[in-house]
């Protein structure tokens, strides 16, 4: 049976129930927390990213990290066996269904700025989505690594070694 990994991301239209949605108590990261995540943002080598790339060594493959010569500079890519992996972060990225974020269908928006958090994650999503759908025009296999997913280490490196197997399959090189 052939495995086809799913881009879990999807742009969609913007939520407009969102605004709406009803606010979860408090706010879901402190003012200091979310500073701290605004100065992250765009920072190389978070220690998700290392994680996932310790896994992939144990699977033994080998990959770039960077690849900005890449549309979307995916955080881990072989060029040659045409695979990728992007490692995003649940807040920013707006995970759905996200149990660290504890979002729903829709990305968890913090309390304060609602409007602003909303079409932020709004932008990141379609932004993601559409360097998940470059890289596949260019012919590679994209998967997305979440942060929250970093929880399950064993489950994480099963689904990555599927991952792998699935975009090397039918190659020799
Ligand atoms: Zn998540």
């Amino acid at each position: 049976m052939e495995y086809r990994y799913p881009c879990v991301v999807t742009a969609g239209r913007m939520p407009s129930k969102v605004l709406r949605a009803p606010s979860p108590k408090g706010d879901l990261v402190s003012a200091e927390t979310r500073s701290r995540i605004m100065r992250a943002v765009g920072q190389r080598d978070t220690s998700a990213e290392i994680a996932v790339r310790r896994l992939l060594h144990g699977i033994g493959v080998r990959f770039r990290v960077g690849n900005r010569d890449l549309p979307g500079s995916p955080d881990i890519a072989n060029r040659t066996r045409r695979w990728a992996v992007f490692v995003n972060g649940c807040f920013w990225h707006g995970h759905k269904n996200c149990p660290k974020t504890k979002s729903k269908q829709r990305p968890r928006v913090p309390e304060s700025n609602r409007i602003y958090w909303a079409l932020k994650f709004f932008d990141n999503r379609q932004r993601d989505a559409r360097k998940c759908r470059e890289m596949r025009m260019r012919g590679f296999e994209v998967a997305i690594v979440w942060d929250c997913e970093l929880s399950d280490l064993e489950g994480l490196r099963d689904r990555l070694r599927r991952f792998i197997a699935h975009a090397m399959g039918g190659r020799s090189d």
